[in-house]
């Protein structure tokens, strides 16, 4: 999932990657690819985010 707007965690505008746990738009710096889900949550696997 790929989109243009702006990332959630550091505020940079740009294209965006969706993250499939907390369905948050981050930046491609933000995102884990491997783990298909924005940094905040690839860091914390066991808090999942309502
Ligand atoms: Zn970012
Ligand atoms: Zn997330």
């Amino acid at each position: 999932m790929e989109l243009i707007g702006i990332c959630s965690i550091c505020g940079k505008a740009g294209k965006m990657h969706g993250c499939h746990l907390c369905g948050s738009t981050v930046c491609k710096s933000c995102y884990d690819v491997s783990k298909g889900m924005c940094k905040r949550c690839a860091r914390n696997p066991g808090k999942m985010i309502k």
